[in-house]
């Protein structure tokens, strides 16, 4: 199966939009303001504005003068990823935030409160999305079951952050991490993430550390490669999901064109560049990827790594024949990659009730698919895992996928 590149975003599609002014560097915004007959001091202040004292509106930012905020508001929008909708789940920990485009695409962003426990601060984490829907398509994500959208602009992704950190402070409370795992695959729009990190990291913009950002990726070996030429500084998350080509192939389709053994030897490639422990991320399915063969091929594959692995239990989501991992065998798993000395955290999910699992919500504002659509996927779904599960090649797997098709 060849996986088709996406369609991107036009640039002519891009003019359509009004830019968002917290896209915009200090050079940018400089150049814009003096094109406009305004000090270079000014730069600063917009700045400021925007990622210091970050009001809701351009209209309260009243340390610039009035005809500059006019002409601002002509040229720029000062957010772009406006919340439509806010869902809280877990007693208030979780909080999901829908924020509508303004092409009409909706986005999520979910926020997760973590009190500070023993030799541990409290967090507030920020999950964002960097596309609208996403082209890899895993079936166990409700993101891959809207298909893909469109990239997010620079701006798009960082009023994610601005609108999270206005909420947060209105409780006197500031964002502390935030990890791209929200919609999308952050490597298919890379120089708008690494646009975005620049923002968030740079101290005179949002000023998050880079210790505190993660972004996550299902496997694009190219734009793994080129973060460890640029020295990219944040934590690099492998959604993993399985060591064996033939299941992986399943779960994560885009392995049909970079092979695990791949992905893996471009992590570990990662790792040494820069120093920093790769996270291989595990979503656990019952009685699928959470066998003992597959600890086990997991254990052999990252044997000796510079890595961690997070396991997480599925979150359900609309449409698949699967359930979570129960926790035993969670820990059954976790034991036999300890026993070859991987660090393993097994995790909760959170805001199940509100479909915190990535794109859930989104899926289910945008409608129900035809009965007919959802019995074919369930069907495909399971005998693609089955064919997988057996260890049949990927071409059976294949062959076993078109079968069921028809
Ligand atoms: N596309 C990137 C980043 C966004 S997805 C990637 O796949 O890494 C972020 C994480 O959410 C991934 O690790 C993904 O496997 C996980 N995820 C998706 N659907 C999930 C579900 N139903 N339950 C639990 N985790 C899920
Ligand atoms: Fe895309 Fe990540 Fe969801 Fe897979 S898990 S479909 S790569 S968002």
């Amino acid at each position: 199966m060849s996986i088709v590149p996406p369609p991107r975003l036009s640039e002519e599609g891009i003019r359509q939009f009004t830019p968002g002014l917290s896209g915009l560097t200090l050079d940018a915004l400089a150049a814009w303001l003096a094109e406009h007959g305004q000090p270079a001091y000014r730069a600063r202040q917009v700045l400021d504005a925007v990622w210091r004292a970050n009001p809701a509106t351009l209209d309260e930012v009243t340390t610039l003068p009035r005809p500059l905020r006019v002409a601002l508001a002509e040229s720029f929008r000062w957010d772009t990823a406006g919340a439509t909708e806010v869902a809280i789940a877990d007693g208030g920990r979780t909080e999901k935030a829908l924020h509508r485009l303004a092409d009409g695409a909706t986005i999520e962003s979910v926020l997760m409160h973590f009190p500070a426990g023993p030799g541990r601060r409290e967090r507030h984490t920020l999950c964002i999305s960097s596309e609208a829907g996403c082209a890899v398509g895993c079936p166990f994500c409700a993101t891959g079951e809207l298909g893909f959208s469109r990239d997010l602009l620079t701006a798009e992704i960082v009023d994610q952050v601005r609108w999270a950190s206005r909420h947060l402070a209105t409780d006197g409370l500031r964002l502390t991490n935030i990890v791209f795992m929200g919609m999308g695959e952050p490597l298919m729009n890379l120089d708008r993430v690494l646009e975005a990190v620049a923002a968030l990291n740079d101290p005179s913009r949002f000023g998050l550390g880079a210790r505190h950002i993660t972004v996550s990726t299902s496997g694009v070996v190219p734009g793994i490669r080129r973060l460890t030429a640029l020295g990219a500084q944040f934590t690099l998350a492998i959604s993993l999901h399985a060591a064996r080509d033939s299941l992986r192939d399943v779960l994560v389709p885009l392995n049909r064109r970079w092979p695990v053994a791949e992905v893996v030897a471009a992590a570990r490639d990662h790792a040494a560049a820069t120093g920093r422990r790769v996270s291989y991320e595990v979503v656990m399915i019952a009685g699928i990827n959470d066998t003992d063969a597959d600890a086990d091929a997991m254990a052999e594959l990252l044997r000796g790594d510079l890595a961690h692995v997070n396991l997480i239990p599925m979150n359900p989501v609309a449409h698949t024949p699967w359930q979570a991992s129960p926790a035993e065998a969670l820990e059954r798993f976790a034991a036999r990659l300890r026993a070859v000395g991987l660090p393993v955290t097994i995790r909760g999910n959170r805001g199940q009730d509100v479909g915190a699992a990535c794109g859930q919500l989104a899926a289910e504002r945008a409608g129900e698919p035809a009965p007919a659509a959802v019995a074919w996927r369930r069907k495909r779904l399971e005998q693609a895992s089955l064919a997988a599960l057996r260890g049949d090649p990927s071409e059976v797997v294949d062959a076993v996928v078109a079968r069921s098709a028809r």
